[in-house]
């Protein structure tokens, strides 16, 4: 079976507001092994919308709508559904009923507009609305399936997942399972070409995405049942985890941080930041992940050279002979942060993240990260080639929080990979 997804709203046409409803949908969708051949978007007009569904009529059985079922007069999506199919409408008086209670229950005063929602396209399905008062609606007709949904996200998804997914699952005879690996460092084109011959397969297939300074592979296959795909995956993936190797941090994790925190858990670890051009991303990050308490101790933000000297002990005659982006700062600021938190990785990052000003000593885009245990030292230059500000902050803080992870996986053996701190400090 094939669907289009219609948008409807004039906001999202103005840029007002991002269409993540389609995205949400067309993941879900293929999760139930439904083709999304066509996404559209529509104003909120009557004949727009009218022949945006006919068009979309003539090569789909299914169609979503989001948006458009609100009390005010630009909400057309149902209407014009039921014109589209012929269907008169009637007032649910159920759903009119649990409207007036929705206000009655907030203290509100209910504008009669809003009774405009109890409004049913006649042999449609009523869909509840657990998040709001718009009730969704399944019109199936002359072998035509319409699904109409609320525009808001927080309404749209519960209905979708409680009322639409079972409808759906008796017209999809397969379903879709994907596993997605998640790597860093090697970015797409390298990770590509160590996993080239994988990228032929047909079922399961293997697809490389690359996002926000990360690559990652999705591994989907289509099979009868959820058991019948992860048998077809388990291979796949065991070969892939040969050829990557630890630029994987997780498989189904939601991002880098995640797999760290996850990591310095288990080995009981835990980590300090002295952060300069990501003014607390790192912390931010970590934190991000419920139960960071166990694995981070602080994050001094030391943006200027005063606190980089007198909070966290660089040398004066560093900082001015070497400038704050160089390798015996970053070192110097790990070592700092090391001792005065006592946990097991203290973690440095300075660099510039753009844009251009009179004063930088190198190109934009150059960073550099230690991560220090006390005795031993790693040392990180990166060289983005970007000047994008935010994109070189949040690579920055993703290549800290990842050198963590890779100092964590092999934690004690690492040492025998590092330098000697106090040796490579006294070399300048
Ligand atoms: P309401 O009863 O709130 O008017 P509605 O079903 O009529 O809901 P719209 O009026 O089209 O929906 O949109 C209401 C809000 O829902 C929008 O302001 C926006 O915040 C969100 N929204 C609508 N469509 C989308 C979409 N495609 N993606 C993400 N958010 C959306
Ligand atoms: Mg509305």
């Amino acid at each position: 079976m094939n669907c289009e997804l219609i948008s409807v709203g004039t906001e999202i046409l103005l840029g007002d507001i991002v269409n993540t409803n389609s995205q949400y949908l067309s993941k879900r969708l293929a999760d139930l092994g439904i083709g999304v051949l066509h996404q559209s978007t529509v104003g909120d007009n009557r004949e727009r919308l009218l022949r945006a569904i006919d068009e979309a009529f003539r090569e789909n059985e299914l169609i979503i709508l989001t948006g458009g079922l609100g009390p005010t007069p630009d909400d057309l999506t149902k209407e014009v559904c039921a014109e589209y199919f012929a269907l008169p409408m009637y007032t649910d008086e159920a759903i009119a009923d649990k409207i007036r209670g929705y206000f009655v229950k907030k203290g509100l005063e209910m504008p009669e507009s809003n009774l405009k929602q109890a409004l049913i396209p006649e042999g449609s399905i009523t869909l509840q609305n657990n998040n709001g008062t718009a009730p969704g609606s399944i019109i199936e007709k002359d072998g035509k399936i319409a699904v109409i949904l609320p525009g808001p996200p927080f309404e749209m998804k519960p209905m979708f997942e409680e009322s639409v997914v079972p409808f759906l699952k008796k017209y999809s005879e397969h379903i879709i399972l994907s596993h997605n690996v998640r790597t860093f460092g090697i970015g797409e084109s390298a990770m590509s070409e160590r996993v080239s011959h994988l990228l032929e397969n047909a079922n399961p297939s293997v697809a490389p995405y690359a996002k926000s300074g990360e690559a990652l592979l999705r591994v989907t296959a289509k099979a009868h049942n959820e058991e019948e795909a992860e048998k077809l995956i388990s291979p796949v993936l065991d070969e892939i985890k040969n050829l990557l190797g630890d630029s994987i941090y997780g498989i189904d994790v939601g991002s880098v941080e995640e797999a760290t925190v996850k990591l310095l858990k288990e080995k009981g670890l835990t980590v300090a930041f002295a952060e300069s051009c990501t003014g607390g991303y790192c912390a931010k990050r970590v934190t991000d992940i419920a139960g960071a308490s166990d694995v981070i101790h602080c994050s001094v933000v030391s943006y200027s050279n005063d606190i980089k000297n007198k909070v966290l002990g660089v040398k004066k005659e560093h900082l001015d002979r070497y400038t704050a982006v160089s390798d015996i700062v970053a070192a110097e600021m790990a070592k700092g942060i090391k001792e005065m938190s006592g946990a097991d990785f203290g973690v440095s990052v300075t660099g510039y993240a753009g844009p251009y000003y009179e004063g930088c000593t190198d190109e934009i885009g150059t960073i550099y990260i230690a991560v220090t245990d006390g005795e031993y030292v790693w040392l990180k230059k990166l060289s983005t080639g970007r000047t994008d500000r935010e994109y070189n902050r949040y690579v920055s803080a993703s290549n800290a929080v990842n050198e963590v992870r890779l100092c964590a996986a092999a934690y004690p053996e690492k040492r025998s990979e590092g330098m000697r701190l106090d040796e490579f400090i006294s070399t300048y």
